[in-house]
């Protein structure tokens, strides 16, 4: 067994360099509140990456999954279950669906969405059409494909050459998009709300413009909502609140709970062209994933619920807002708040050098206090709790975040 010290964290333990050396080791949650190995407790703005939308310790989810477990573990994709069924019929009546494709990650999710886009311009057009567009700080994956349409160079540039035929326009930019596109694109794949790229929202026009243009062309429009869907935005989907027309939508993150379910949203188009062996997957849509996910997708397309998302948003967006004034002014300060919903980021304005430094540092204050977050891009906050998350604790949170940004910039000055 690796040594916990007595802040609760390993160094160098058993995992790839990639996650870096030390970790705070995680023993349980409760709601809102995480603990680790030395029984400390923490305030949790992260959700796991954006995926605990329930937050922690549901006997509901754990009934469902044992419940599952105890009738029927996996299947493959040779059989089909009754809990996948379930959620594929409630996914279908969420948008003008003709299918879905279950896997077991965001990655796999974008990975299918790319290769059916290809696939429906092979099949209609012919050969020549394959080529992918994506955006300027777009996040997409680390399988192969996905990471082909994520243009960041640090996740890259080790595994490069990546899949040719792929392309990147500046986010939000209509004269270039109208300038590129034309029917040698297969697909596009965009995000609503940039959520590891520094939390810029697509523009209302933009959205316009991707929805006239891949009409005109006949290109996949492939809506990433692996972060924002699910009632993360205030909304079922970010991109229909934003009038967005996707083929496809792609859902993992928050989708079974935490446990490991991807969903790509397919249109009748697409459906009608696939021929047996197209494309598969051995654990996707097993019938434990699918039965929790099914319990999840009741409580959170609630409008009720919705709507609180969406009001608790507000509450830390003004929260977020207050932060931004009180640390408006010096070399270390708060600049734009951003996001909708549930997913918001609060950017960090230092000189380019000591941003990493000022960064580590302000998530490192937070987390001696009692609060995990996240980062976004190189110098954004990004604060996704769970969605079930009370007044009560926003606030707290957020008055712990004022207080690790005043260590942190005084501290720097
Ligand atoms: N797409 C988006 C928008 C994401 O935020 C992420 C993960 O952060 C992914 C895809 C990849 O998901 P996963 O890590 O489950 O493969």
């Amino acid at each position: 067994m690796f040594a916990i010290d007595s802040k609760g964290m390993i160094h160098a333990g058993p995992l790839p360099k990639q996650y870096g050396a030390d970790f705070l080791v995680l023993r349980e949650g409760d709601g809102v509140y995480l603990k680790d190995a030395a029984g400390k407790s923490y305030l949790d703005f992260g959700s796991g990456i954006a995926v605990n939308a329930l937050g922690h310790g549901r006997e509901d989810l754990a009934r469902v999954a044992a419940d599952q477990m105890r009738r029927l573990v996996h299947s493959s994709n040779l059989y089909v279950t009754e809990p996948a069924l379930e959620l594929a019929a409630k996914l279908l009546r969420s948008g003008p669906f003709g299918a879905v494709h279950f896997g077991n990650s965001g990655t796999e999710a974008n990975e299918a969405a790319l290769k059916y886009a290809r696939l429906y311009a092979h099949r209609t057009r012919g050969e020549g059409c394959f080529k992918l567009l994506s955006f300027s700080h777009a996040f997409h994956g680390r399988t192969l494909g996905a990471l082909s349409v994520t243009p960041n160079p640090a996740y890259r540039t080790p595994f490069e050459p990546l899949l040719p035929g792929t392309e990147t326009l500046p986010y939000n930019d209509e004269a270039a998009l109208e300038k590129t596109l034309d029917r040698s694109f297969a697909g596009i794949i965009v995000e609503t709300l940039q959520g590891e790229g520094g939390l810029k929202a697509m523009t209302p026009s933009f959205a316009a413009a991707l929805n006239r243009l891949c009409r005109a062309h006949d290109i996949i429009l492939i809506a990433d909502e692996v972060q924002t869907g699910l009632g993360r935005t205030g909304a079922v989907y970010s991109s229909f609140a934003l009038g967005l027309e996707p083929d496809i939508i792609t859902l993992a993150k928050p989708l079974a709970g935490g446990l490991p379910l991807s969903a790509t949203l397919i249109p009748g188009k697409i459906n009608d062209l696939l021929k047996t062996g197209d494309h598969g997957s051995t654990f996707g849509g097993g019938p434990v994933t699918t039965a929790v996910a099914s319990h999840l997708w009741d409580i959170i397309t609630d409008g009720e619920f919705l709507a609180e998302v969406r009001r608790k948003g507000e509450v830390l967006a003004r929260a977020l807002g207050g932060l931004a004034e009180t640390h408006s002014s010096g070399p270390l300060r708060v600049g734009e708040v951003r996001g909708r919903g549930m997913l918001r980021g609060l950017e960090i304005l230092a000189p380019e050098d000591r941003t990493p430094g000022v960064m580590k540092a302000i998530l490192a204050a937070a987390q001696e206090r009692g609060l995990l977050l996240l980062r976004s891009g190189t110098n954004v906050v990004r604060i996704a709790p769970p969605l079930v998350i009370g007044d009560g604790d926003l606030l707290t949170g957020v008055g712990i975040l004022g207080e690790a940004l005043g260590e942190v910039f005084t501290g720097e000055l």
